[in-house]
């Protein structure tokens, strides 16, 4: 699809460019549900903020040692799980291409390769994603949604100024796919969606990533770590051990704050978090007897939204209303027959799109396929 950009929503409906669906959100579940309808023959394109795909599932590259080494973490889940038979079967194919390892075969936990983000970058091919468009404004004209973005000086808009807000295009199923928070900014007043997702809660976390000298921890030290005791530190991630990373002589851990920890220094300059974040880190390696070394580089993430803990509950999985608008996300409640088990961010987020799309497809009558592209 070619983007036209036109200020006002006019007269000249038929101008615009038209999708059959349009998804604003490259995360898990956008991608889940554009892949499903494009292999149903529709017509459908995404709209993502970011400038890659992933979402609370991507990753990030750094360089270090004078830039001249290249290497990459996951910034959002550390790995995901797979507890129901659609979602194993997914990452079995997906297996098969290599795209992804069964790192904990007890668990169900995969990861993908080389980095976590590899996941969406795979269900994202052949889709039309439109990145770095951040949607700031939906609007409901001639029953079709409207889809506004204010975009800043560009190529494709030299004239534009910061203000300027412009259609991108119109639909007449539009998926929010991103966090509820987000898609609740989206909606227009009043929106009987509103009411479902409004008093859902996330957690916000931090996330610090250290990159330490080669060679400077050893593999046996680092899996030695048994003692673990903060309010600071939910969870350490030995980043370069997961398979497929390159760079393995480079210890990478990442640090997940507490959500609790996180809530009381969210405004805090992002140095001062990762100073307080290795200091802890630091007491955990000291309680296993281990000395840590300086690191050579930090990134560090603020995550406003990371997961769910109270779910969307009494719906199928997903919002679908008559208006064209429909949301599927990692909030909602997926009714799985797996008994006593809980279904964790990444599954969810997958499952809510694939019942929305099941539900689209069967309110519509066409067929889906059965297979992962
Ligand atoms: C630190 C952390 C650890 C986690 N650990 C785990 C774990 O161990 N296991 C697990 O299963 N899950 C975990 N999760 C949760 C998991 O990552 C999410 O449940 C899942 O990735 C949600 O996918 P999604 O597609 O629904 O949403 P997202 O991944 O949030 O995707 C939404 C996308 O929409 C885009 N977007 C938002 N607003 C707009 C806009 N206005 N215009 C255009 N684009 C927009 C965003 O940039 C984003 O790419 C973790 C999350 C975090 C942050």
């Amino acid at each position: 699809m070619t983007l036209q950009t036109i200020k006002n929503v006019d007269e000249n409906l038929d101008d615009y460019v038209s999708c059959d669906y349009i998804v604003v959100g490259a995360g898990v579940s956008g991608l889940t549900a554009a892949q499903a309808l494009q292999s149903a023959g529709k017509n459908v394109c995404v709209f993502e903020k970011a400038r890659g795909t992933g979402g609370r599932l991507g990753s990030k590259r750094v360089s270090f040692e004078n830039e001249n080494q290249q290497g990459g973490f996951d910034l959002g889940a550390s790995a995901f799980c797979a507890k129901t038979e659609l979602f194993k079967n997914y990452l079995g194919e997906l297996q098969a291409l290599n795209k992804v390892t069964l790192v904990d075969p007890v668990a169900s936990s995969y990861v993908a390769e080389p980095r976590n983000s590899a996941l969406t970058r795979h269900m994202s091919n052949s889709i039309n994603v439109n990145f770095s468009e951040k949607i700031s404004r939906i609007e409901f004209k001639n029953d079709k949604w409207f889809l506004f973005c204010q975009t800043q000086a560009d190529a494709r808009q030299p004239q534009a100024s910061r203000s300027d807000e412009f259609v991108m295009a119109c639909c007449h199923h539009l998926i929010l796919a991103m966090p509820a928070e987000q898609a609740s900014a989206l909606l227009p007043a009043g929106h009987v969606a509103e009411s479902w997702i409004a008093h859902t809660e996330s957690d916000p976390v931090f996330v610090s990533c250290f990159i330490f000298p080669y060679g400077s921890m050893s593999v046996s030290d680092l899996l030695s770590i048994n003692q673990f005791s903060s309010d600071v530190i939910a969870n350490i991630s030995l980043e370069h051990l997961k398979p497929g990373r390159n760079l393995t002589e480079f210890p990478m851990i990442k640090v997940t704050s507490t959500s609790g920890w996180a809530k009381q220094h969210l405004d805090k300059h992002f140095d001062d978090i990762a100073s307080y974040l290795f200091q802890d880190l630091n007491k955990q390696f000291s309680l296993n007897g281990i000395a840590t070394p300086d690191y050579l580089k930090q990134y560090t993430h603020r995550w406003l939204y990371s997961q769910y803990s109270n779910l969307i509950k009494g719906t199928k999985g997903y919002l679908s209303f008559s208006d064209g608008i429909h949301i599927v996300g990692d909030y909602f409640d997926v009714q799985t027959d797996i008994e006593g088990q809980s279904i964790d961010g990444v599954e969810r987020a997958f499952l809510s799109a694939h019942k929305l799309v099941e539900h689209l497809a069967e309110q519509s009558q066409y067929a889906l396929s059965s297979k992962v592209k």
